[in-house]
């Protein structure tokens, strides 16, 4: 029997494989990755620095010990560069590797702005753990005694980096074009509580206005602003949002949106291949996030053990990693009919999403507020 061939060694494609071992000791299972397969949490890249973690201290378990713990055959270190669908077949630099069932567990790829400047491409982004290393290795390159580091995008990772490097002693610049923090996720009341806390830890917040270019200075790089402005900087961070890796699948013909497109079986238009985790998009929506990775993980092993199973999300509220000023949030559509409104203030700010028949529909909790986070998901209204 051709085995069940998993594409990712992150968090969807690992948790994936520890579901079905748990329902099937016995399939065959190959688990193909680009990178070492080291098992690690991505989450903990945002706020190793101010630990002082290497990247090779966050690798909780090597490739090697998964695949005897997890009973799988692994090909780490090769990239599957072609699926050939009529033969259940894939094209990988090791050669053609045969499928049963294919899961495509690919992640995504750091967006990235097409800079103007002859340093565009010392620019870095950190989406794993090779990243994290090229980057801890760039800071410590630098050899002034406070390092500025600038962080382009004030979203959930340009925070929580902002927070962790201004607390290890870095001095930070977070340059965003939209009003304040956390836009993207939160209206202006909350996402604003974030701004005097991180900047008491030392962090410069620069909004209003984008970088346009970065160019080599004698010290480093200079960044133009969009305002024309010049900010000198030893290291520049990307943090500017994710793009879901779905060029393999649009290659082969599947069905693919802004994600590869599966259904609530985590099944694409083809009914022998899956996919989840931040490439994929179930149901019309993304979900960038552990905690949906984990329930489709869930379900998916559930499907392959032959049940009629179909995922169903409750309420995750997202949390950023901002120990300063903590944030849960679950975010609502832009357009959702409805308002936001205080629900109390004073250490933080707690705002709840009231739709027009007057049920909850997402909140936003910052600072002493976010520890409610489990509370409040409980009053959300799913229906
Ligand atoms: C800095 C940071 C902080 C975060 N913090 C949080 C948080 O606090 N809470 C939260 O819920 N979420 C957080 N997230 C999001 C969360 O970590 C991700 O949603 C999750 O880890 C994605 O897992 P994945 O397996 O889908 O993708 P990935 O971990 O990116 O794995 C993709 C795998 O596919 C492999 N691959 C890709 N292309 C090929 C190919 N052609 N051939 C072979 N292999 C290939 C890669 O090598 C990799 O092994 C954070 C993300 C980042 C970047």
């Amino acid at each position: 029997m051709k085995p069940i061939v998993v594409l990712g060694s992150g968090l969807a494609g690992y948790t994936l494989v520890r579901e079905l071992r748990k329902l099937d000791r016995d399939a065959a299972i190959t688990l193909v990755s680009r990178d070492s397969g080291d098992y690690y949490s991505k989450p903990m890249l945002s706020n190793a620095l101010a630990q002082g973690k290497t990247a090779e201290s966050l690798v909780i378990t090597v490739a090697a010990e998964m695949a005897k713990q997890l009973n799988f055959t692994l090909l780490q270190h090769t990239e599957v560069l072609g699926i050939e669908r009529e033969r259940k077949q894939l094209q990988t630099s090791a050669g053609v590797i045969a499928y049963g069932r294919l899961v495509l567990a690919l992640g995504a790829d750091p967006i990235r702005l097409p800079l103007q400047g002859d340093a565009s491409d010392a620019v870095v982004s950190v989406n794993d753990l090779a990243d994290y290393a090229k980057f801890r290795a760039a800071i410590e390159s630098t050899t002034r005694v406070a390092k500025q580091i600038a962080i382009i995008g004030a979203g959930l990772i340009g925070c929580e980096f902002a927070n962790d490097l201004a607390s290890a002693g870095y001095v930070v610049t977070v340059i965003d074009p939209t009003a304040y923090p956390l836009s993207g996720l939160m209206p202006e009341q909350a996402g604003q509580q974030l701004l005097a806390p991180l900047a008491e830890l030392g962090v410069t917040w620069r909004f209003g206005a984008a970088v346009k270019a970065v160019n080599k200075s004698s010290s480093g790089y200079a960044l133009t602003l969009t305002d024309d402005s010049i900010l000198h900087a030893d290291l520049v961070l990307s943090a500017v949002g994710l793009r879901p890796r779905i060029e393999l699948a649009r290659k082969a013909g599947l069905t693919v949106n802004r994600g590869i497109v599966v259904d609530a079986q985590l099944r694409s238009s083809d009914t022998d291949i899956f996919a989840l985790g931040d490439c994929a998009e179930i149901e019309g929506r993304t979900l960038p996030y552990v905690l949906p990775i984990m329930h489709a993980a869930r379900a998916l092993a559930r499907v392959f053990a032959g049940e009629d199973m179909r995922v169903e999300f409750p309420a995750m509220p997202v949390v950023v990693k901002t120990p300063a000023h903590p944030v849960a949030v679950v975010p609502v559509a832009r357009d959702a009919p409805g308002a936001w409104q205080v629900m109390a203030n004073g250490h933080g700010i707690k705002l709840g999403f009231v739709d027009t028949q007057n049920q909850l529909r997402g909140f936003a909790l910052t600072g002493a507020y976010a520890a409610e986070r489990s509370e409040m998901a409980k009053q959300l209204s799913t229906k």
